[in-house]
């Protein structure tokens, strides 16, 4: 064997291995019998930095492959990449110094390719240098051809199905990115804005109505009020006279408007927000569009036409007050609708656009048939489901993303939808292989409109269980780890498409994991500067400290904060396993005819408990816990208890005592590098590969020993521990010899490791020892005495200081202790001493320390 080094060279050790590692010990196998465990990875998006948060998702995912891969399940852990989306169109924008709509769609296209497939490249490094079992057999890149005509198959299929149709709705919309976006990307955020007030001309008087959107007035359709509103129920029925604008709009009844908030009277525009919508479909009210999809206003603002929103409310505002229309302001705290992208406010406009039906039934109870960890995660997926009164917006205006299948007839109109044999295709590309079947016209407009990324990556799980492969389809997975803040979106969506489009669950469990916060509590963000790259992390302390932070910093669904003291205590507990196994490796041989000690079986009971122990936890996904039992064991257990106490052994003469220490330490440290394998894969193989020539991560999971419980060695190991105290408390070093130590115990205790440990003779007896105690010192106590006696205290603490201190304690048991001072006899209290007492075996003085379970007593000389 080579040398091994003192300090622990985890950049050398980790680089090596990621050099050397053969990945395709990873591969699912589609043809084996054994049980399988299907992952449906998330597909991270490819920004080019696989970033903490990533790297923490990818730790539990990484810590759940390799340990079901080790209790021999057929585990696929695949990768994906989601590349569709804006950022990347925005990237190529601003690296080739275009816009969109300056290169022709397939050249826009195929930029956005090149920039992602470089992405994903540098991605794949920092993944490989984290350890992570990735099955790249299974790997999967959502603009590929190969899956993108998974997600066409499935529009067409939902299609055909009724579960796709195409209408004009509101739809929430970007202005800045320009497309209609789901509910789900929605955020919401409260700003403070102003209340308008203005009135209405009215032949039964100026009717005065609040509102914070005047830049709508153009698209006001109807004014609303709470039928029970005594001051202005006498407008329901009549026309009012919308200013500026000089049109007459319905006054309507309705239940919903809050007669308290501003005038109690309501404005209803198409469309300020969804409750306009509600109105708008409940009054069958006309529609009157005052925003484009670019935002500035329309025709219909007249001369504001053209003009910004922003704009148009300035003007509006200044013209309304010059004429005094506003007679009141006041500001007004709102909730906003953000664009989850670019956080600008959306909009709410009529759109044709594609919409996939949803179904809140049938989502609630198939995730009632789903396994969530934690479990109190599915109430966000039920809130969510609960609040859906639209349908999914599935087309978006933009370039990078998947096509969707269809043209439209020039001569009819009518769409015709592919067939799922003629797929992939663009039909921006390739015309349809057939003519109009209404009309049989052959020419044919394409639709420009792509999908929602979402519909690409709520397939994902069908994609790696095999679905439309040519492997026989093994949906569903078994586990689904994804963020909490993808509830709505990535989970909700899986659940709906997997129903629909093969009729079952997607997965047997969800785990869902926190988000990671800065050293200061919050959020990691760039502009917060508590930012951390798992890079940096990794280049201070390598990959598998890094992964104990992951490990330890919390368990699933809570959010974790990064600290990097828990990634140095993760490089200190690397080169305490490191100086224990350069100690040992000398030592650790596997042996046939060990014969176990106390000792022996003791440390072979302690680590099948914690085998059994991190077992049940790596199946609750409880990985901090399993975790620190690992690294108690390692630290407090193997190293700082059981070599100490067989070190003599193993310096001894050759024999079975001291092979059976050997083997001892060959199991422990076997199984040690098992289980630490999915948490610290690196220096876990290294320590492997060293003492067995075999890759760990080939490995099966321990088994416990089938041991009894060993009370002998287990005391053995307190008495080793209350001599080491002992020495140590009185400076003595470690080794000094001891005259004797007795041990008084009913269990029938060996004495090889004891005597070997403490560098003593030791004797083990029966029973309890006769021991007596002799006062040795008598110490006055000067605050009971002086408050009481004065100036006499002096002359008294002098005179208990020459007593025989047996007499003084006698009479302190007795309650008084007489005193004579100056020819005067003083009684104390038993207060005014304490006595200080040896303790006397045979005779002769000794150190008695009691253990649950045995009497230790120490003679330190002849
Ligand atoms: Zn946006
Ligand atoms: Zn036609």
């Amino acid at each position: 064997m080579s040398e091994i080094s003192k300090e622990y060279d985890f950049k050398q050790v980790e680089e090596r291995w990621v050099d050397t590692w053969d990945e395709s010990i990873y591969y699912f196998d589609w043809n084996s019998h054994a049980p399988q465990y299907i992952i449906d990875t998330p597909p991270p998006y490819p920004t080019g930095n696989f970033h903490i948060g990533n790297a923490l998702n990818w730790c539990y995912i990484d810590f759940v492959a390799r340990y079901k891969r080790m209790r021999g399940y057929n585990v696929m852990f695949p990768q994906g990449w989601d590349c569709h989306g804006l950022p990347t169109e925005v990237k190529v924008e601003e690296i080739h110094k275009i816009t969109k709509n300056e290169v022709p769609r397939e050249e826009f296209r195929r930029l956005c390719e090149e920039l992602t497939a470089q992405n994903i490249a540098k991605m794949r490094v920092t993944m490989r240098r984290l350890g992570f079992s990735n099955d790249w057999s299974n790997e999967y890149v959502t603009m590929m051809p190969e899956y993108y005509s998974k997600t066409q198959r499935s529009f067409v299929r939902m299609f055909e199905k009724g579960m796709i149709y195409r209408e004009d709705h509101p739809v929430n919309w970007c202005p800045r990115c320009g497309t209609a976006i789901a509910f789900a990307e929605v955020e919401y955020d409260s700003r403070t804005t102003t209340l308008n007030y203005l009135r209405f001309g009215s032949p039964l008087g100026d009717l005065e109505i609040a509102t914070s959107r005047p830049e709508l007035l153009a698209a006001c359709v109807a004014v609303a009020v709470h039928p029970e509103d005594e001051k202005n129920r006498k407008y329901i029925g009549t026309e009012v006279k919308v200013p500026v604008f000089d049109y007459n709009v319905p006054v309507i009844a309705d239940e919903v408007v809050d007669p308290t908030f501003g005038t109690g009277v309501v404005m209803i525009c198409t469309f300020g927000d969804k409750q306009d919508v509600r109105w708008w479909v409940e009054h069958d009210l006309p529609l009157r569009q005052a925003i484009d999809r670019s935002g500035r206003m329309t025709e219909i603002a007249g001369k504001f036409a053209g003009l910004k929103i922003s704009e148009c409310k300035d003007a509006i505002i200044e013209e309304m007050k010059s004429k005094g229309v506003i007679y009141k302001e006041e500001p007004l705290d709102q909730n906003v609708g953000l664009c989850w992208r670019c956080k600008t406010a959306i909009e709410i406009l009529s759109e044709r656009q594609w919409f996939v039906k949803i179904n809140p039934g049938e989502i609630i109870d198939t995730s009632a048939e789903i396994e969530w960890v934690p479990e109190h995660m599915e109430i966000r997926l039920k809130n969510w489901t609960g609040t859906m009164d639209w349908d999914w917006c599935i087309s978006r205006q933009r370039i990078f993303a998947t096509p969707i299948p269809v043209w439209y007839c020039k001569n009819c109109g009518e769409p015709l939808v592919a067939k799922e044999e003629w797929l992939p295709l663009d039909p921006n590309v390739s015309l349809p292989p057939v003519p109009c079947p209404n009309c049989g016209s052959e020419e044919f407009e394409p639709e420009t409109d792509v999908l929602d990324t979402w519909m690409d990556s709520s397939i994902s799980v069908l994609n790696v269980t095999g679905w439309l492969s040519d492997h026989k389809p093994r949906y569903p997975a078994q586990l689904r780890p994804q963020g909490h803040d993808i509830i709505r979106t990535w989970a909700f969506y899986t659940i709906l498409r997997a129903k629909a489009l093969v009729g079952t669950r997607p997965w047997d469990s969800i785990l869902i994991n926190g988000m990671v916060l800065g050293e200061d509590g919050h959020k990691m963000s760039k502009s917060l500067n508590n930012f951390i790259a798992p890079e940096e992390v990794m280049a201070k302390y390598g990959a598998d400290a890094f992964r104990q932070w992951a490990a330890v910093g919390g368990s699933p669904g809570s959010d974790v904060m990064f600290r990097w003291k828990d990634v140095i205590s993760g490089g200190r507990f690397l080169q305490k396993l490191w100086s224990m196994y350069r100690f040992s490796a000398p030592h650790a041989v596997k042996s046939d005819d060990a014969a176990p000690n106390q000792v022996d079986r003791w440390l072979l009971f302690e680590l099948s408990t914690m085998i059994e122990a991190v077992t049940d936890s790596m199946d609750r996904f409880q990985f901090d816990e399993a975790f620190r039992a690992i690294r108690s064991f390692a630290w407090d257990v193997l190293a700082d208890n059981y070599i100490e106490l067989v070190k003599s052994r193993l310096y001894g003469p050759d024999g079975p005592e001291k092979r059976a220490a050997q083997s001892t330490i060959y199991a422990a440290i076997e199984a040690l590098t098992s289980l630490l394998a999915p948490f610290t894969p690196f220096i876990a193989e290294e320590i492997r590969e060293n003492l067995s020539g075999e890759s760990v991560h080939t490995s099966s999971w321990p088994r416990p020993f089938g041991v009894n419980p060993q009370p002998e060695g287990c005391l053995i190991k307190e008495v080793a521990a209350a001599v080491r105290r002992y020495k140590s408390d009185r400076g003595m070093a470690l080794n000094t010899p001891l005259a004797e130590i007795e041990v008084y115990s009913d269990l029938d205790l060996e004495t090889t490791d004891l005597t070997g440990s403490t560098s003593s003779p030791v004797v083990v007896k029966r029973g309890s020892p006769e021991i007596e105690t002799r006062a040795v010192e008598v110490k006055p106590q000067m605050k009971a005495i002086g408050p009481v006696f004065k100036n006499l205290s002096g002359e008294i603490i002098r005179t208990l200081t020459t007593m025989d201190p047996e007499d003084v304690a006698r009479q302190r048991d007795s309650g008084k202790i007489k005193v004579k001072v100056g020819g005067e006899t003083v009684e104390l209290g038993p207060e005014a001493v304490e006595i200080a007492t040896e303790t006397l075996s045979a005779g002769k003085a000794v150190e008695m320390i009691s253990l649950a379970g045995a009497i230790v007593l120490i003679r330190t000389g002849s």
